[in-house]
């Protein structure tokens, strides 16, 4: 067996979703659907960017015996976190929900998607982190995206960092699938425009990753082109967030998802999670520093990548790896490295003869 046979394996969808302009009014009706007389309360896990919104819970259907919790998005989600989450909820009563709701980013629904699991598999989140380990079927999970780009929406793990071992693995299963996700293009139009950019070339950076990699399928490789073909309507118009375009980048970031669910990344993604690992880089921008110096590996995609930023008039972080220390260099190597699924992928299983470890830190030091 080779190091790609051990991931993909059985690609299941999300079970359900609902698309247009005003789908997230029908939220409440959706949850209240799912409350039994056994099952009474829901659990909403929201981004916290809305957390000055008073109305928000109640928006969403939220009722005084649910559990309301705003998700931080300050740091990614770290298995400990999700740990002390779930903590909370038990101790509070909300060991059975009805459902979940994950309402935000990427890592509010990251964060959705492990509480789920966790909650009815017991145990700690790190146990979980790797391939096909979990047992059971997670509490159902309704999935609402407020920015385009992760496809979190779509796929079947949920990222998180191990901060005892610096492993950056989500819990990838099929379990792991939103029951529900309801895609409604209005809700981004507040996204500040940077976000928007670096989260939407998310989609744009899983799909060229996958179809330049050497692990291919029909059906990855179509989801992945025309999520690729869908970036550029976006971000090579004049106006990356028209109404129409967010509805593009909506539907880029589910195909995305569902391109990656049956495929794998590249070279940017591992160096990508290093960043994050070791300077607490956020994975969007992160991604847009790595294609940035990453031309070499991607020479098209890097070519259509500037002509983007500089079209959309977007800032990227400059220097994030000036004055690198030898433990600095030690740690990005080690943090880059593990990461052998997609760069075996990218590269095949000899990647280390291409990337060796001065490679590695000249590419980081032009980042
Ligand atoms: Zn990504």
């Amino acid at each position: 067996m080779t190091t790609l046979d051990t991931g993909v394996k059985v690609v299941r969808n999300v079970g359900r979703f609902t698309f247009g302009d005003g789908a997230a009014l029908g939220i409440a009706d959706l949850v209240a659907s799912k409350r039994t007389d056994k099952t009474k309360d829901a659990v909403y896990l929201i981004d916290d960017y809305f957390k000055n919104d008073y109305y928000i819970a109640s928006s969403l259907g939220a009722k005084p015996t649910d559990a309301v919790h705003f998700v931080s998005t300050v740091d990614e989600p770290t298995t400990q976190s999700i740990d002390v989450l779930v903590a909370t909820l038990q101790k509070s009563g909300h060991t059975t929900p009805a459902t979940i709701i994950g309402y935000g980013g990427g890592i509010t629904l990251d964060t959705a998607k492990a509480v789920s699991n966790l909650l009815t598999n017991g145990g700690r989140a790190a146990d979980y982190q790797g391939w096909d380990l979990v047992k059971v079927p997670g509490v159902h999970k309704i999935g609402v995206p407020t920015i385009s780009g992760t496809g979190s929406e779509a796929t079947r793990t949920c990222v998180m960092t191990n901060l005892e071992t610096g492993l950056k693995l989500g819990m990838n299963s099929d379990f792991t699938v939103f029951d529900h996700v309801i895609l409604d293009p209005s809700l981004t139009s507040t996204v500040p425009r940077n976000q928007y950019f670096y989260t939407g070339m998310d989609a744009y950076i899983h799909c060229i990753e996958a179809l330049a990699g050497s692990y291919r399928n029909a059906i990855g490789d179509a989801y992945s082109r025309e999520t690729v073909n869908l970036c550029r309507n976006v971000f090579l118009s004049t106006d990356m967030m028209a109404a129409e375009r967010r509805s593009d980048l909506m539907v880029a970031s589910y195909l995305g998802g569902c391109a990656i669910a049956t495929s794998y990344v590249g070279v940017i993604h591992p160096f990508s999670a290093a960043l994050s690992v070791v300077f607490g880089l956020h994975h969007c921008v992160a991604n847009c520093i790595v294609l940035n110096a990453l031309g070499e590996f991607y020479p098209d995609a890097f070519v259509e990548f500037r002509k983007m930023i500089e079209l959309q008039q977007v800032a990227l972080p400059q220097g994030v790896c000036a004055n690198l220390t030898d433990e600095l260099r030690s740690a990005l190597i080690a943090a880059t490295v593990k990461h052998e699924k997609p760069l075996t992928n990218a590269l095949g299983a000899d990647f280390r003869k291409t990337l060796t470890d001065s490679r590695i830190i000249s590419l980081f030091e032009k980042m």
